[in-house]
């Protein structure tokens, strides 16, 4: 099975309730943003830059778990910000998890083998002692940690333990040069492998989490899929960014520009989701097969926000992940006061034209499972898909030369740094700009999408030279 069977058959039950008792609007994924603070600044950050003037603060550990009880989501996706810097990450988990929900930790990999040698710390005993040679021997952690490890824990606080109700979602944007160069620091996708690597060896279920921008080469998300698949990690969530924005709009119109100039358009985004079926029979892409046709623009759906809603800092985010028209106290309160019809594309027409172009996974997927534009059969296919024997992990995808960056002397302070500076005319450095979108925000993608069109010049005359 692509999902595990007791977790299909939970968010199956939460559905087939609430068909049955007929309620209008319910969540199915919670969005949970504990708190805006992060360890990195990648170029086009949504979150860092939405609510810079908030990053300080944090929605206490009773109130994240007062919100997933208030909104009965049955999948909880904690974000942010960087979870793991939320002091009581351990304690937000373990409360979740015993309330039955399905757990996802969205997170930039950067302080995840930290938790992992913690959970280690906590369960030591001498029988431990080949697992922590195996994780010496592919030096994934060193002698002191080893140290550390067998002194065992001593404060009193959960860890993080693997569970099949429990998924690491690891935020990768592409392989090691661009994705190092996009989060602004050197090391940080051969971090994500190792902490990957790790969290496998020890039993987690692991996923990688994408998006899809304009710029984007589709090329090496089918390598960055061969190559964790490889790694045998347990799932792929993908999902193409958008952004609205009022000004290049009115350049679209007053100057006769081509929408394609300044958006990820509807029309881009099939074209860069043409294979997502062909991906999602040779890897395990999450998400129905009903949203996986739309975004390869074989049918329409109506975005269903409210069923992914997001709470942080300031409220209930409506009206959905990517934008804010408000905060509301209570999640109730946000689906009786937005009016939905507002929002969303039906038919082809936009209602919002912030809308015109989005087939963001948190407006649509769950469009797909709850049955919005049901066409006949779409129910066995979701079935079908789920149900299916789980792809076999790419073996050849060892031989993808993900390691093309940092590892192999090219990180984004030196070689690629001068190369993307020097090989475009007038380029300048998107490395001081604190933008506006990412994997874990909303807003403007167009920083990323100059980044990786920098990237890609950079690696054409890279490959010249070389
Ligand atoms: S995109 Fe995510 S990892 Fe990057 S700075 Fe923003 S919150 Fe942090
Ligand atoms: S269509 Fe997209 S931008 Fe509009 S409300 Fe839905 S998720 Fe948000």
């Amino acid at each position: 099975m692509r999902f595990p069977l007791a977790l299909t058959v939970k968010i199956a039950r939460h559905i087939i309730k609430h068909k049955i008792l007929r309620t209008p609007r319910f969540a199915l994924v919670l969005q949970l943003e504990p708190l805006h603070t992060c360890n990195l600044t990648c170029t086009g950050c949504g979150r860092i830059r939405e609510y810079s003037t908030s990053l300080k603060d944090m929605m206490t550990l009773e109130d994240c778990l007062a919100s997933a009880q208030e909104c009965e989501a049955p999948m909880v996706s904690i974000c942010g910000g960087e979870p793991l810097i939320y002091p009581k990450i351990e304690e937000l988990v373990a409360g979740l998890l015993e309330q039955g929900r399905i757990v996802y930790i969205c997170t930039n990999g950067m302080f995840m083998r930290k938790k992992l040698k913690d959970y280690l710390a906590g369960i030591y005993s001498p029988t431990l002692e080949p697992t922590l040679a195996r994780l010496l021997d592919e030096k994934l952690i060193s002698d002191k940690d080893t140290e550390t490890i067998r002194k065992g824990k001593h404060d009193g606080r959960p860890t993080i333990k693997p569970t099949k109700w429990l998924y690491w979602n690891v935020h990768i944007d592409g392989l090691e040069y661009t994705h190092d160069l996009i989060v602004e620091r050197e090391g940080v996708f051969k971090e994500c492998v190792e902490a990957v690597r790790m969290a496998k060896i020890l039993g987690y279920q692991v996923a990688t989490n994408t998006t899809v921008y304009k710029e984007t080469d589709v090329k090496e998300i089918e390598q960055m899929f061969e190559f964790f698949s490889s790694l045998e990690v347990d799932g792929h969530t993908i999902s193409p960014g958008y952004d609205y924005d009022a000004a290049k709009k009115d350049m679209v119109k007053r100057l006769g520009r081509q929408p394609e100039d300044f958006f990820l358009t509807r029309a881009m985004t099939i074209e860069k989701f043409a294979k997502i079926q062909e991906w999602g029979e040779r890897f395990t892409i999450f998400g129905t097969p009903v949203y996986q046709e739309f975004l390869s623009g074989k049918r329409e759906l109506t975005c269903t926000a409210w069923a992914i809603p997001t709470r942080n800092v300031k409220g209930w985010k409506a009206p959905c992940y990517l934008m804010t028209d408000g905060h509301y106290e209570r999640y109730q309160e946000m689906l009786d006061r937005v009016d939905w019809n507002k929002y969303g594309v039906v038919n082809g027409v936009a209602r919002d034209p912030r809308c015109e172009n989005c087939m963001v996974h948190c407006g649509y997927d769950p469009s797909g499972a709850l049955g919005t534009n049901y066409q006949r059969g779409d129910n066995w296919k979701n079935i079908r898909y789920n149900f299916a024997a789980r792809p076999q992990p790419y073996a050849a995808g060892r031989q993808v030369h993900a390691f093309n960056g940092f590892s192999a002397g090219k990180g984004h302070l030196a070689e690629a740094k001068a190369a993307i500076n020097t090989g475009l005319a007038g380029a300048k450095s998107a490395f001081q700009n604190n933008g506006n979108n990412g994997a874990c925000g909303s807003g403007d993608t167009s920083e990323r999408d100059e980044l990786l069109a920098k990237i890609r010049e950079a690696k054409r005359v890279d490959l010249k030279v070389e």
